[in-house]
């Protein structure tokens, strides 16, 4: 009766075409870090994510700021290490994979 679960981070249903969590499970391990920019506004930079692409748009709907998806390296103004690891962890990344650095 249910319908298949949908995956949250690529909107495929789960598990038959998702792999994100999949892919994750090989040693990759995320990294949350943030680096002081120009103006010296902080940035918070997500690395090692898969399908970082649909993860850096749910991250900035959910943390209402702005980022930047590029050469797998999500960028988000402002500091959001506690927040993107919750979000992280809510979308189905196993917490141990979670570096923040
Ligand atoms: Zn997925």
């Amino acid at each position: 009766m249910t319908a298949e679960e949908v995956c949250k981070i690529c909107g495929l249903p789960k598990p038959s075409l998702c792999v994100c969590i999949q892919i994750e499970k090989t040693e990759q391990k995320i990294k949350i870090i943030t680096e002081k920019r120009r103006y010296r506004k902080i940035t918070t930079i997500v690395k090692g994510c898969n399908n970082g692409k649909n993860v850096s748009k749910q991250l900035k709907s959910k943390l209402a700021c702005g980022g930047t998806f590029k050469n797998d390296v999500i960028e988000l103004q402002g500091n959001h290490v506690d927040a993107v690891k919750e979000i992280l962890i809510k979308l189905g990344y196993p917490n141990s994979q979670i570096e923040i650095e």
